[in-house]
């Protein structure tokens, strides 16, 4: 099996707080850091910008966001529709209303299609199975099963880094703060609704509230738009 040399990762970067960690995780370790972000009709769309943001502060090689219409046709659900998001479980499958079947499969995919023409073999994604809403696809068994598929099926010898998979939110927060992203976080964007500020009571934002309190940091996003005003 073919295995890139560079020293180059692609880091799935949502605009999120776990991917803007694992965004700086990634430039601490390897010298060519390129980035991919997809648009799927989320109604947060102010993530992609905060994507855009973090990864010209980071210095990526490229920043790219793919396209990825058909989910916006296939999901339906509070991520993409008009439903008011809150901490709901789905009564047939026990999952949060946010969970959009199939997404980050197809991220995946897709993160890998382009990394293979960059010939770069090492991927990066934020997911971790440790304090979320339950996503299946964000456990590391589908990170295995995944990675079998895309070396099999490209031929070629990609690996997924997690780094966060196993920690705790507060963890999360604490590695951000030892990989010096807390500056990039100021940046990031959490809020399922969209807001700016956070709205502080969605899930996203109360998840994220507990984390940084819990390590005992505050948090960067807040301090500036406190800074400049906003909140
Ligand atoms: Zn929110």
């Amino acid at each position: 099996m073919r295995v890139s040399d560079r020293s180059a990762a692609l880091v799935l970067c949502s605009g999120g707080q776990d991917s803007t960690t694992c965004l700086r995780w990634a430039a601490n370790r390897w010298q060519e850091v390129y980035s991919v972000a997809f648009d799927y009709g989320q109604r947060h769309r102010v993530e992609l910008d905060a994507a855009h943001t973090v990864a010209s502060m980071v210095g990526v090689v490229e920043h790219r966001v793919i396209p990825v219409e058909a989910l916006k046709l296939l999901a339906g659900n509070s991520l993409t529709g008009d439903t008011a998001v809150g901490n709901v479980l789905e009564a047939d499958n026990g999952l949060p209303n946010t969970f959009v079947p199939g997404r980050n499969l197809m991220f995946f995919t897709l993160a890998a299609a382009w990394a293979y023409q960059l010939k770069v073999s090492h991927l990066v994604t934020g997911v971790c199975q440790t304090d979320y809403s339950g996503y299946p696809d964000c456990r590391q068994q589908t990170v295995q099963a995944m990675t079998m598929a895309l070396r099999t099926g490209m031929d070629y010898g990609f690996t997924i880094h997690t780094p966060l998979m196993h920690l705790t939110k507060a963890q999360s927060v604490q590695l951000a703060q030892e990989e010096q992203a807390l500056e990039l976080l100021a940046y990031s964007h959490t809020c399922y609704n969209g807001s700016v500020p956070p709205c502080g009571t969605c899930p996203a934002c109360k998840l994220r509230e507990r984390g940084f309190r819990e390590a005992g940091i505050a948090d960067p996003l807040l301090q500036r738009l406190a800074s400049e005003g906003t909140v």
